[in-house]
């Protein structure tokens, strides 16, 4: 198929409809020269566009404020406010007079402002170049006569697929699931913040897709096959009978293993597995709960501050959090601290520092800014009164973090004392283990923490220096690599020796061949996307643990990820043979 473009599986499902390309890129600007007796006129040229864009924006924020809410839509006011920026209009206006046309002295001022937002010391102010890259294209876009393609503007029922290039925050707040089926994007991986967050809205989604924006015209219709990781052009008719079929296989075997989530997931020599859901928005809460999950093994919190002008306040996050432990009921619900920062945002909009990844990201930035960090554990002390709370603490790397975080904990409980807030005294605080430096000093931290969380999406990268939202590193982004695998049995093992219950929340956990390898390396709690979790328990209750460690021996003393891999699959299939559960996963 010619017609196919090939990119990564992100999250499952397959749909037919027509393209909605979006190019959100900063486009190419002539540098015109004017005449000084054309000044005036491109000045007014200048201030209709502003008014355009504005007016524009308006419709956006208010339509995506009517499927997202007002806080998320929040994001389109600060960007009207950006347009209206006095100092903004004197130096185009200025650049102007020095006989640019409007475009070029646009164009020059936003780079300006974006460099200099970008080094800004302060958070706040790195914040805005996203907002102020959103504002560059729109008011260009208006100058030089493109079309805009907003999302809010496919109309509900059209069940189109949005093609672009990256999922930014006011693309992602203008996501309504009953407009847009399915999500393509150029750039980012299963692991990058675009795949986690398709698949916690249960979106369809191929990434890493490298050059769909200019392949495609946006008159085509598409078949995204979410599930295989490609996006077919133009089918015919035959095709999309194919994909009909198959999609109706996967929905059936889906319902199946729905069927059976509710029961317990035993190994056939009688070990008990508990698997736990991720669940990134409060939103997929009640789903989740109902996914057979045995709790919540990660709440990632930095979606509460996707697309946001200002932090969530106490109250809000307080609330957000309680409503994930309710519709858990009582069973453990584990919620990370902030990771903001590097691929999460809302530090973006693009880099703001030379190594995102190695940058001011996570518990640190969390620790550098405590004002900050104390909103977010006094609203977890106080949630925790309603269930089985557990605080994380992601990228750790030395057990000053975990006991700055505890100081800040019991500052925040005499806070709460004294206002006379009800809440839960004693939480438990454990750690992701997601850096080389937490699992090979693991036992550093074992006085201090109640568990660890080994996080398998980072160690995988920071093990393997392969950034994991690179779509040109997919293909190296190799979780079954033998030194992966080595660290994740030794997290394990420092755990046993000490009574700290370890488990894996990576995407790892979520996909078959690489949860057998892991229950075989000893994990015996795994947190895999609601979605997976039946098919995960299903996989439990075809293998024996004895099995398992068998291959997860072999796997570790391979040389090559392939090698290992090739040692877990050929087991794996041997256990469940071509049964339908393993068929459309990523074996
Ligand atoms: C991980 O790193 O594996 C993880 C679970 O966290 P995140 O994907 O949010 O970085
Ligand atoms: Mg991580």
């Amino acid at each position: 198929m010619d017609r196919a473009i090939v990119g990564t599986s992100a999250s499952p499902g397959i749909v037919l409809g027509p393209v909605h390309l979006l190019r959100w890129e900063v486009p190419d600007v002539p540098h015109l020269i004017i005449p000084d007796e054309d000044v005036d006129r491109e000045i007014a040229r200048f201030q209709d566009a502003v008014a355009r864009a504005r007016e524009r924006l308006q419709s956006v924020k208010d339509r995506a404020e009517r499927h997202a809410g007002p806080e998320e839509a929040a994001i389109f006011e600060v960007q009207i406010t950006i347009l209206a920026d006095a100092e903004l209009h004197t130096r185009v206006e200025s650049y102007i007079r020095q006989n640019l046309g409007a475009e070029k002295a646009f164009d020059l001022v936003l780079l300006e402002w974006r460099q200099q937002f970008a080094k800004s010391p302060s958070p706040l102010m790195r914040v805005r170049v996203g907002d102020l890259t959103d504002v560059h294209i729109r008011v260009l876009s208006v100058l030089l006569g493109l079309p805009d393609h907003d999302p809010v503007d496919v109309p509900k029922g059209a069940n189109a697929i949005l093609v672009t290039h990256d999922l930014t925050p006011s693309l992602t707040v203008q996501l309504d699931r009953e407009a847009i089926a399915g999500i393509a994007t150029d750039s980012g991986t299963r692991t990058s913040h675009v795949a986690i967050l398709a698949r916690s809205l249960g979106l369809p989604a191929v990434v890493g897709l490298r050059d769909a924006t200019s392949r495609l015209r946006g008159d085509e219709y598409v078949v995204l096959d979410g599930s295989s990781g490609i996006l077919v052009v133009n089918p015919s008719a035959a095709e999309i009978d194919t994909f009909r079929n198959r999609a109706v296989a996967e929905a059936q075997t889906e319902a199946e293993l729905f069927k059976a989530a509710g029961q317990d997931a035993i190994t056939t020599d009688g070990v008990r597995i508990t698997v736990r859901a991720n669940v990134d928005l409060p939103d997929e809460a009640e789903q989740a709960s109902h996914s057979g999950a045995e709790g919540v093994g990660l709440m990632r919190t930095e979606f509460l501050v996707v697309g946001r002008a200002t932090m969530p306040d106490e109250e809000e996050q307080y609330r957000a959090y309680r409503r994930v432990v309710e519709a858990f009921g009582g069973r453990p619900v584990v919620i990370r601290t902030f990771d903001v920062g590097g691929d999460k945002l809302p530090v973006g909009g693009f880099p703001s520092e030379p190594n995102p990844f190695l940058g001011w990201r996570a518990i640190r930035m969390c620790l550098d800014q405590p004002e900050i960090f104390k909103v977010q554990l006094r609203a977890l002390l106080r949630a925790a009164l309603h269930g089985d709370v557990r605080i994380m603490l992601p990228l750790i790397i030395t057990v000053d973090e975990v006991r700055e975080t505890r100081r800040l904990l019991a500052e925040c409980a005499q806070e709460l004392e004294a206002r006379g807030c009800a809440f839960q005294h004693a939480v438990p605080l454990g750690i992701m283990v997601e850096t080389p430096a937490a699992v090979i000093g693991a036992d550093a931290y074992v006085d201090d923490v109640a568990f660890f969380s080994i996080g398998t999406n980072d160690l995988v990268q920071y093990t393997l220096a392969v950034d994991r939202g690179n779509a040109n590193l997919a293909g190296r982004f190799t979780p079954l690599h033998p030194s992966v695998l080595r660290l994740i049995r030794r997290t394990v093992e420092v755990g046993a020796e000490h009574d700290l219950d370890v488990s894996v929340c990576g995407e790892m956990a979520s996909q078959p061949l690489m949860a057998f390898a892991l229950i075989g390396l000893g994990l015996r709690t795994l947190s895999v996307n609601p979605r997976s979790v039946p098919l995960v328990k299903r996989i439990v209750r075809g293998l024996s643990v004895s099995f398992a460690v068998e291959a997860a021996e072999a796997a570790m003393q391979a040389r090559t990820a392939v090698e290992a891999e090739r040692q877990l699959k050929y087991r794996l299939l041997a256990a469940f043979g071509d049964a339908a559960v393993l068929r459309d996963s990523v074996l």
